[in-house]
């Protein structure tokens, strides 16, 4: 089984982690990853089929609205709280 949520929240942030003023190394990204997928439905699928009709759901502006809101969240909360000492 397979969240293909986290493909769809990596593809998601790397779009966007350029305008986030966030940190982008590797560590926070993945903080950002995991804070978002937490806030979002998981959606499995354990086949290749069933991964690409999960993601056909996934083209509606509100699922790309509520992914990128948790994205920007997390790119906040791991701003505050990074893991590593500020660069
Ligand atoms: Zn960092």
């Amino acid at each position: 089984m397979k969240n293909v949520m986290e493909d769809i929240v990596a593809e998601k942030l790397d779009e966007v982690i350029g305008t986030l003023g966030c940190c982008t190394c590797e560590q926070c990204r993945s903080d950002i990853i995991s804070y978002a997928l937490n806030r979002l439905k998981p959606k499995y699928a354990n086949t290749e089929l069933g991964a690409a009709l999960a993601k056909v759901d996934t083209l509606s502006h509100q699922f790309e609205v509520d992914v990128l809101t948790a994205i920007y969240d997390g790119a906040e909360t791991v701003s505050k709280n990074p893991r590593h000492a500020k660069a």
